[in-house]
């Protein structure tokens, strides 16, 4: 990429709050359903049906707000976004417009070791749309998610790289999981994004034509797409062409082509003809209800402080442990069982996710925490060896759980403790390597790790605490 120009990015991600039922009326928001199944004359638009706020949608939005350090509006307003699509059968889409629910807030990102704090603009409730699902000769309207509950939420045009997009996304990914309020899943599209990308010489403060690339639902292709996109303005602008190729409109990533596509010129506000809905009252937030939002579980930044100052665990490997729920839940459940948090890092984040590939994961291993920490506890209790624990741990992962004990006996891995069979093996290693006893005795102390080799290699199930103290006496 050229060094003399730079990127400015901007982000809005839409996430799919995760209530039981809809945003303005009770027909479930639940995944998968037959088409059309899951709807009312509210959420098909009919003449007559009036929409009802669902609080749990304000809750998780405050929920949210509080997580970002933002101002929450005590009072804000619903507005009637108009545009004319299939999938939206009123023919607008109730969201905020003038005063969103959660203000100003930001969040901080960390990348090589460096941090960069992202503002938030503001985050705001609406509705989604219906899907249009076009085949051959026909186009169809599946209007399930029709009125599910949406919170976009914008960010100021802060990031300058693609990897910062990519971190930023990540956090606010690992924020809206660890406060439970959406699955955030990307395939599903409860968690999408639209990049907005310009490009400037370094140096100059003007901000250019922005364009919009929407609906990206993987971080690989927000990545790529924002790369692209970055060297297609520069390109132009070094050929000379930048007024008349690059101008503010809407483009599509091709994932199999890897690039942008044109797709419509991008609407000003003012093409949307936002008025407020007259059918909903302000969204007036009383103290109670304010209290309940506000109250939030620790989020991955506190949880990786924790996790260095009181844990003693390595910064690098808080920030993994707390990249994710999932990982996050697993570590603290191994806790529970009282393994020591270096043990379970170790075992958790090297060895399991080591293990893990082809799309299997935390929740598809089979490997619950209390079963990594019975195994842990087997190592302890000198059950068996740390090497042979990770071969357990193999068939474990391939069978997707299993019985440890019987697996340690079955693959003829059980520990020798008893100290008559363990010096006899050392005595034959020292045995059959005189040369190197007399080597290692005039000062070539690396052959220690030799022996030890030899004696594991010839005893199948020594502990290696223990053959380590008989051979430092043997070799005195
Ligand atoms: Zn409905």
């Amino acid at each position: 990429m050229n060094n003399a120009f730079e990127t400015i990015i901007g982000l809005e991600v839409h996430v799919q709050l995760n209530t039981n039922t809809k945003i303005f009326c009770s027909c479930a928001t639940s995944f998968g359903d037959e088409p059309n199944k899951n709807v009312c004359p509210t959420c098909l638009g009919l003449p007559g049906a009036l929409p009802v706020l669902n609080k749990e949608v304000v809750k998780k939005a405050i929920a949210f707000g509080t997580a970002i350090n933002a101002t929450i509006n005590q009072n804000s307003i619903f507005a009637r976004k108009n545009y004319f699509y299939p999938d939206l059968p009123k023919a607008y889409q109730i969201s905020q417009f003038e005063i969103p629910i959660v203000g100003k807030g930001y969040i901080e990102i960390s990348l090589n070791g460096e941090k960069k704090t992202i503002g938030i603009t503001r985050a705001h409730m609406e509705e989604d749309a219906g899907k249009n699902i076009h085949d051959a000769n026909v186009s169809k309207v599946d209007l399930n998610r029709a009125c599910t509950p949406l919170l976009e939420i914008v960010s100021e045009p802060d990031m300058r790289s693609s990897d910062e997009a990519v971190a930023y996304l990540k956090k606010l990914h690992s924020i809206v999981r660890f406060l439970e309020i959406s699955d955030a899943n990307m395939q599903e599209g409860s968690f999408r994004c639209d990049a907005n990308v310009s490009i400037r010489p370094k140096g100059d403060t003007k901000l250019y034509t922005r364009v919009e690339i929407k609906n990206l639902n993987s971080f690989k292709f927000i990545q790529k797409a924002i790369e692209y996109e970055t060297q297609r303005q520069i390109d132009a602008w070094e050929s000379g062409k930048y007024d008349l190729e690059i101008i503010q409109e809407t483009r599509l990533f091709d994932t199999s082509k890897g690039i942008t596509r044109s797709m419509r010129g991008k609407e000003e506000a003012a093409d949307y003809r936002y008025f407020p809905d007259p059918d909903l009252l302000p969204v007036y937030i009383d103290e109670e209800l304010m209290e309940e939002g506000r109250k939030i579980p620790e989020m991955p930044d506190e949880k990786r402080a924790r996790y260095v100052s009181t844990l003693g665990i390595k910064e690098e490997d808080a920030q993994t442990l707390t990249s994710s729920l999932e990982l996050a839940t697993f570590f603290e459940k191994m806790l529970a069982q009282n393994i020591n948090p270096k043990a379970c890092v170790t075992w958790l984040i090297v060895e399991l996710q080591g293990l893990l590939k082809d799309g299997n994961t935390l929740q598809t291993c089979g490997i619950t925490p209390e079963l990594l920490s019975t195994l842990i506890k087997r190592i302890e209790d000198n059950k068996v060896s740390g090497r042979d624990a990770k071969d357990v741990l193999k068939v474990l992962v391939k069978e997707k759980g299993g019985d440890i004990d019987l697996l340690i006996d079955s693959m003829g891995l059980a520990q020798i403790n008893d100290d008559g069979a363990l010096l006899s093996t050392i005595e034959a290693v020292l045995n059959a390597n005189q040369d190197k006893v007399e080597e290692f005795k005039s000062g070539k102390e690396k052959l220690f790790g030799f022996f030890v080799g030899q004696v594991m290699k010839n005893i199948k199930g020594a502990n290696p605490a223990r053959v380590n103290e008989l051979l430092k006496e043997k070799l005195k």
